[in-house]
């Protein structure tokens, strides 16, 4: 099949819009649910704020189960509140 151009009508390109977004740190994280009984994907959830660091809790994303913690020293990262 051929397109053809209409005539009367220019084709012009539209400005490629370069919308490249990148995967926003969309870490897929997989830790053991001992509840799931299961490698399952986790939600980090900002636990508390100590002064070593922030302390960050892992959560099973089907059950909220908490499967792990860890505590961010002093990273430069932009905090997500939802
Ligand atoms: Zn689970």
């Amino acid at each position: 099949m051929r397109t053809i151009g209409r005539p009367g009508m220019s084709v012009r390109k539209a400005p490629a819009k370069t919308q490249t977004k990148q995967f926003e740190s969309l870490r897929a994280t997989e830790l053991y649910c001992p509840r799931c009984k299961h490698s399952m994907p986790v939600r980090e959830r900002l636990l508390l704020v100590l002064p070593e660091g922030e302390k960050y809790e892992y959560l099973c994303v089907r059950c909220g189960t908490s499967v792990g913690d860890r505590i961010a020293k002093g990273e430069p990262k932009p905090l997500i509140v939802y």
